[in-house]
């Protein structure tokens, strides 16, 4: 099997010669970004610097994916938020935020011309001609409960989320139509995956119950909306979750270290396969390669499907980390390293 056959199989619950080692989140970090001349934030702007640095792992460390981009601000920056394109090892964040009630977002008529989209859309083509057929090519983007929360203000969000549902759920609504337009589109250019990111939907911020109500109807609707396939991310403690988010119709869950492996098997049985969990905060910053490779295995020993770290990988997270979860794959298997 070459990666791109063995993600998508494990993807979708097929048959596969082995767990592979990917990364669905995000992939740049300054040792590579250093080494490949494709430093944040210009490459955020450059679609050849962009997919360089998307296939970098792959070419680097043999981490069977090539994605892009590495932060969760284009459609936010296309709907006219305002961002702070960030530093060498600091992403871009969203600094303000266009509306102050869901009735004044519309998605302008030129959506998929504005900011940086056009920009993603050149670099998921890229990589489709150079590594799409060996490759599994995927495009992140902000999913829309986080959306909606970068165009009207996150706390904004939450509050309406206590007081005035009608309020999110008539812009998250708008979200998710700018989302599918932007999915479609992702999809056209050659992405084979697509993987929503849904911090703000985290159960750190909001109740299960509010999930269930706001986010998950959403969610839904893009995933049916839409003919490709998807890894949603949520971040923290998905404990609760697990079950509502597999029900969202998206193949792939990608969940955080604090979420048990097993037990989010099972509640996603039959629906959805796990991607995960190898810390991102603690182990793959912080840890020795020894430490990567025991945690990864821990998580082979439970079934993982896909074999990833937990959440976007931190900037200065080391190299040798990194690569550290490819040897853990091949010692597993006993495979030629
Ligand atoms: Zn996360």
């Amino acid at each position: 099997m070459n990666p791109r056959e063995r993600f998508l199989h494990a993807l979708l619950g097929e048959p596969k010669d082995h767990t592979p080692a990917t990364c669905v989140t995000q992939v740049g970090i300054v040792e590579v970004m250093d080494a490949i001349d494709a430093k944040w934030p210009e490459t955020h702007f450059d679609s050849k610097k962009m997919a360089a640095l998307g296939a970098s792992l792959w070419n680097i460390a043999k981490i069977e994916v090539v994605r892009v981009p590495f932060d969760l601000t284009v459609m936010a920056d296309a709907l006219g938020a305002k961002v702070d394109p960030g530093k060498v090892n600091v992403q871009p964040m969203v600094k303000g935020h266009p509306f102050t009630s869901a009735d004044q977002m519309k998605i302008p008529d030129d959506f998929l011309k504005r900011g940086r989209i056009p920009v993603v859309l050149e670099a998921v083509k890229i990589l489709k001609e150079k590594y799409g057929s060996t490759l599994p090519v995927l495009a992140g983007f902000e999913a829309p409960f986080t959306l909606a929360g970068h165009l009207v203000g996150t706390e904004t969000l939450l509050k309406w989320a206590i007081k005035s549902r009608d309020q999110v759920k008539e812009i998250t609504k708008k979200t998710t139509e700018a989302a599918i337009m932007y999915a479609e589109a992702l999809l056209k250019a050659g992405a084979d995956v697509l993987s929503p990111c849904e911090p703000t939907a985290s159960t750190n911020l909001i109740s299960p119950k509010d999930f269930r109500e706001l986010v998950k109807p959403y969610l839904t609707d893009l995933a049916k909306s839409i003919d490709g396939y998807f890894i949603l991310h949520i971040c923290g403690d998905a404990t609760l979750i697990v079950k509502d988010m597999a029900e969202t119709g998206m193949q792939g869950l990608s969940i955080e270290d604090k979420v048990d492996i097993r037990s989010a098997k099972q509640m996603a049985a039959g629906k959805s396969r796990i991607c995960g969990n190898i810390s991102t905060a603690n182990t793959l910053i912080w840890g020795t390669p020894e430490q990567v490779k025991e945690e990864a295995k821990k998580a082979l020993d439970a079934g993982v499907d896909l074999l990833c770290p937990a959440c976007g990988l931190a900037p200065i997270t080391p190299l040798k980390n990194v690569k550290a979860i490819v040897t853990a794959v091949n010692e597993y298997y006993g495979l030629p390293g």
